[in-house]
């Protein structure tokens, strides 16, 4: 799940005071026997374990044979694992309708993050229902979205809805950090038939936000940042420690580092961010406005930048970041370095590229015996443009569950599995219609929860939201 973008800080107090928060007004639920498959598939889900040592396959399974049952056709309905990852299983279900342009794709990640009892109030693996909440680990990444989605195809055959084109659904493994068999990737590269799409929807970002109680406004996701790591090193003679000389890897790539803190890399707005200040600029009047107003201009007004980078997750917004991670020096108490390392963690603007970023590190650190190496060719994640013909879509569903709610296009400053959907060259829009309190966010930590009036809904949602995606 990505972290929402806007929901602290600056931006969070200014949408707070706005005088045109929306009354958490209830949304239509849908129908009481959907509403109730739902939450029995909610609860089937969280129940059953997904970390990473155990794996996807069962709920995969579990998935395939609701589907079977609802009668999809045995070859629409498919199990795969990788080779030599049984345990990493995905499902995938074609829904098929009257062939008019490419499929588009839904995706849900099956895997959630451990999570250990002793640290939580509840069991984690069972649903337990609280106070109007629903928890477990995965209630809001992502089995919620599993959930409504399963139960919005189930309930689309059953009411004999057929769509203009096909609908793919694909609940996949290891989206969360340290696996080792990610879904998309691998339908990407061993079975692209399968989930090839003329536009994804991906339901574990994006998402309204709460703010005292009322509707604030809701999170389009059109963009990721790119992750891409570099690894400095410097060498030195090395020698007695009782005899040091002006040579030493420790001080030198100590003063390197000293240029890289001090980097900043230039502006760069995409479209998403610069359609995210203007529309959060129009959320309310006041200095801060004005700025992001003056930064979503072209050309972008670059006092204006540096007044809103003294935000950190703005200062996100507006550029490609480093930072360094981690350092390793030295090879014994009382000897001169003949090594020293550090790694630099980057996080780029999309179009901007790993080239440029080295060779930006490389003037900062001003001094050619400290090496720059890539560590690993990055996953580029290129924008998928916030067009009118996208957000018109996803307004029209917005608006017919909650009148009135603006949208943001938002750029994450972390990443999904859209880089790989992006990256195959697959427009990709997180859709996720779930309400949370602005400030709250224990996605992978201790009590996970959703609302349980926001998950009814977000089923609705999601019904409504598949149809219309898929004309
Ligand atoms: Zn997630």
């Amino acid at each position: 799940m990505a972290l929402p973008t806007w929901n602290t800080g600056a931006v969070a107090a200014l949408i707070a005071a706005s005088a045109i928060a929306r009354a958490a007004t209830p949304g239509p639920l849908p129908p009481p026997a959907d509403r109730a498959l739902a939450r029995e598939i909610f609860k089937e889900l969280v129940e059953t374990r997904t970390t990473h040592d155990v794996g996807t396959s069962v709920a995969a399974r579990a998935i395939t044979q609701r589907l079977l049952a609802a009668g999809f056709a045995a070859k629409d309905v498919v199990f795969v694992a990788p080779e030599g990852h049984p345990s990493k299983g995905n499902a995938v279900v074609r829904y098929r309708g009257h062939g008019e342009g490419k499929p588009v794709l839904f995706l849900g990640h099956l895997d959630v993050v451990e999570a250990k009892r002793e640290d939580w109030s509840v069991d984690p693996f069972k649903l337990t229902e609280k106070d109007g909440w629903f928890y477990g680990r995965g209630a809001i990444d992502m089995k919620d979205g599993d959930a409504a989605l399963l139960e919005s195809l189930l309930r689309l055959k059953r009411e004999g809805f057929v769509p203009q084109r096909d609908v793919i659904a694909a609940f996949t493994a290891d989206e969360e950090a340290g696996g080792d068999a990610n879904g998309p990737a691998f339908l990407i590269a061993k079975h692209r038939d399968l989930i090839d799409a003329g536009l994804v929807v991906n339901l574990d970002g994006g998402g309204g936000a709460y703010r005292n109680g009322q509707r604030a406004y809701l999170e389009v996701g059109t963009s990721e940042k790119t992750y891409v790591t570099f690894t400095l090193e410097t060498t030195s003679p090395g020698g007695h420690g009782s005899l040091p000389g002006p040579d030493n890897a420790i001080y030198r790539l100590a003063h390197g580092l000293a240029g890289i803190e001090a980097l900043k890399f230039p502006v760069m707005l995409t479209a998403t961010t610069r359609a995210s200040f203007q529309r959060l600029a129009e959320l309310e009047p006041g200095s801060q406005s004005a700025d992001m107003r003056a930064v979503a201009a072209n050309p972008p007004d670059l006092v204006a930048a540096e007044r809103l980078s003294r935000s950190v997750r703005l200062n996100a917004q507006l550029r490609t970041t480093c930072v360094a991670t981690l350092m390793t020096g030295g090879h014994a108490e009382n000897a001169l370095p003949q090594r020293a390392r550090a790694t630099i963690q980057c996080r780029m603007i999309p179009g901007d590229t790993a080239e440029h970023v080295r060779a930006t590190l490389v003037s900062a650190l001003s001094d050619p015996r400290i090496k720059v190496t890539l560590d690993a060719p990055p996953i580029v994640s290129p924008e998928s443009p916030p067009t009118s013909q996208i957000l018109e879509k996803a307004a029209k569903v917005v608006h017919s569950m909650w009148p009135g709610v603006p949208l943001v296009p938002t750029m994450a400053t972390g990443f999904s599995d859209d880089r790989q959907t992006r990256n195959a060259g697959m427009p990709s829009y997180d859709l996720s219609g779930i309400w949370i309190d602005a400030d709250e966010n224990r996605a992978h930590g201790r009590d996970e929860r959703v609302g349980q009036r926001e998950f009814d809904e977000s089923v609705e949602y999601t019904y409504r939201l598949v149809k219309e995606m898929s004309q």
